[in-house]
């Protein structure tokens, strides 16, 4: 096979180069997404390396020969960072750092005029870089398995293809080389690298953007305030489908909320949604949703039970919230909450019109006194 290797480096080179320069742009415009910039910052160590390379074949020498091995390194050093930092958040440094202790292996025989050596170590230090990046990827492929699992095994064939490289510079077993290694294993790194780089790029950039839509979607689905689900997001899990007769919609209010906000201050009651939306959740069976509906609203779906059950639970929560002293900035203070409760029917009614029955027997239980629950008397699972 005939190539020309150093129009293929450098080919390599500028889409690297491009690919940094699209990183750092998406950076740009989503500032929280830091690992795109820890990501950019090893695709310009990686290009550096490239370009010192270019010249090291041209010239080989001492300088440029640790110049380029010590590029290389950190730069896939800093992508296994940027891809511990894409999976978990956490700081890329540790990882990074931890990487670049290869140089103090690689970069001596380099130094002492063992090129031979120094690349064996450099390309050995390389795959175990790369393996280690495409582990945190099959870490993470709970995320999106099927994008995950592709940048995984586009990782680890470049890492097997930096190891091909070690291995045959080991059989020939030449401790000084006096030129760039030049040997079947190049070539075929530097093809891997091409199709598995283009492959890597675009992967990861569709999970990034799965991941934003995702966390977009949770946000509009999120009340700020209190975690819980909002008032869209409870019709958009149970509004498309009729409610039937052994699934309850529990609605709460709390009982002069507004004489809390008047002589707390509205701190305070935020305070107050937090501490009651805490007493919602810590109630919850897995197969029940908690939403906050607005204000100091909120619902509560529970699914295959029965009126005594939904009375029960009810009735827990209440107890437990009157229950408990309130720390606030402007002092402490308790309060109540009434509940007001409704089944569907056989036939399913829509959302709407259980909520609006529970509504209703909510305002009983304010009539009545407050700090209750009461049963809606319609469409009672019988
Ligand atoms: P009732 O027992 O009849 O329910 O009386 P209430 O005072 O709780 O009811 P009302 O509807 O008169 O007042 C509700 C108050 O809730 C008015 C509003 O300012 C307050 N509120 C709504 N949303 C928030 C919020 O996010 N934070 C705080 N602190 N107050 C809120
Ligand atoms: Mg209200
Ligand atoms: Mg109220």
């Amino acid at each position: 096979m005939s190539l020309d290797y150093t129009s293929l480096l450098l080919a390599v080179g500028f889409s690297a180069a491009c690919l940094s320069l699209t990183l750092f742009g998406m950076w740009l415009t989503a500032r929280s997404e830091k690992f795109l910039l820890t990501w950019a910052i090893s695709l310009v160590f990686v290009v550096g390396d490239i370009f010192i390379y270019d010249a090291y074949i041209e010239m080989p020498g001492r300088l440029l020969g640790i110049a380029t091995s010590a590029f290389l390194l950190i730069g896939f050093s800093t992508m296994l960072g940027a891809a511990y930092q894409f999976r978990t958040g956490g700081s890329p440094l540790p990882r990074a750092l931890w990487g670049c202790y290869s140089l103090a292996i690689a970069l001596p025989p380099m130094a002492l005029g063992y090129d031979g050596l120094g690349f064996m170590a450099e390309n050995m230090f390389a795959a175990v870089l790369l393996f280690a990046t495409a582990f945190e990827y099959w870490k993470g492929r709970d995320e999106a398995p099927a994008l995950t699992i592709g940048i995984t095994a586009l990782y680890s064939a470049t890492a097997t293809s930096f190891g091909l490289c070690a291995m045959v510079l080991a059989w020939e077993g030449k401790l000084v080389l006096g030129h760039a290694p030049s040997n079947w294993a190049e070539e075929l790194s530097l093809i891997v690298v091409i199709a598995s780089m283009t492959g890597i790029g675009a992967l990861s950039l569709a999970l990034n953007q799965g991941r934003l839509a995702r966390h977009h979607h949770r946000n509009a689905q999120t009340d700020s305030l209190t975690g819980l689900l909002n008032r869209r997001a409870l019709f958009d899990m149970h509004g498309h489908v009729p409610v039937g007769a052994f699934t309850a919609v529990v609605v709460f209010d709390l009982d002069n909320f507004k004489t809390i906000n008047d002589e707390f201050g509205h701190a305070a009651g935020d305070e107050v949604l937090r501490v009651f939306a805490n007493e919602l959740a810590a109630n919850l069976r897995p197969a029940d949703v908690a939403a906050r509906m607005g204000g100091e609203e909120f619902a509560l779906v529970l699914k295959r039970t029965l009126p005594e059950a939904v009375e029960e639970a009810a009735e827990r929560i209440r107890a437990a919230f009157a229950a408990r002293l309130i720390e606030t900035e402007t002092g402490s203070l308790t309060c109540t909450v009434s509940a007001g409760f409704a089944f569907g029917s056989k036939e399913g009614i829509s959302l709407d019109k259980v909520l609006s029955a529970a509504d209703k027997a909510l305002y009983d239980a304010k009539r009545g006194g407050r700090n209750r629950v009461t049963a809606s008397p319609f469409r009672r699972a019988s």
